[in-house]
């Protein structure tokens, strides 16, 4: 089964494919995980995706298609993958089914989490997490016992640099401009839920 999660940023795409991958044993490719792996190894490829990311911007297609594509590749042998956070553009979309179709796949499923944009501003701006343990944390609806300390292994909490209002925002538009189409798309092919 390959599967497709869309959902603005913050709408719970991470956890709900953390779930899903676990309960039907997918591959799980989250593109902002893979895009802020590149960027903390500090490649070439890294410094180009860290300025877009600061500002909110989306990462150029030619670049987040390479690094997804060649992650497809790698996990052919899966039970099926779990896409999260991509495809973000109809270009990207369409480059993901000849990559699939080139391996033999083709998605199954495409998940829209449907959520309006100010409960995820709120979200967003809110959020903290352990660099440690990488447990998730919100200053108001679920903060630390103590502020800013982590719970269990009592590390200094993080504020993600792209984590800030006026970012949120540009991602939110361009994912009403850019991303959401999509949903036509996968719609006319009988996949969208
Ligand atoms: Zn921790």
């Amino acid at each position: 089964m390959n599967l497709v999660l869309l959902g603005p940023p913050g709408a719970g795409k991470g956890t709900q494919a953390a779930r899903l991958s676990e309960a039907f044993d997918l591959c799980h490719l989250s593109s902002g995980d893979l895009l802020r792996a590149e960027r903390q190894r500090g490649s070439a490829l890294g410094g180009k995706v860290a300025g877009t990311m600061d500002t909110g911007g989306l990462v150029p297609d030619e670049i987040i298609v390479e690094v997804i594509l060649n992650r497809l590749k790698e996990g052919r042998d899966s039970a099926g993958f779990l896409l999260d956070g991509f495809p973000r553009t109809r270009a990207q979309a369409e480059s993901l089914d000849k990559a699939a179709e080139a391996i033999g796949r083709r998605m199954d499923l495409v998940v829209s989490l449907e959520v309006p944009d100010q409960p995820i501003v709120d979200r967003i701006t809110g959020r903290r997490s352990c660099p440690s343990c990488g447990r998730i944390y919100h200053v108001r609806s679920l903060p630390p016992v103590k502020p800013g300390i982590c719970d269990d292994d009592g590390s200094a909490l993080a504020h993600r640099s792209d984590d800030t209002e006026e970012v949120v925002q540009q991602r939110l538009s361009a994912y009403h401009e850019q991303t959401e189409p999509l949903k036509a798309f996968y719609r006319k092919q009988g996949l969208l839920f």
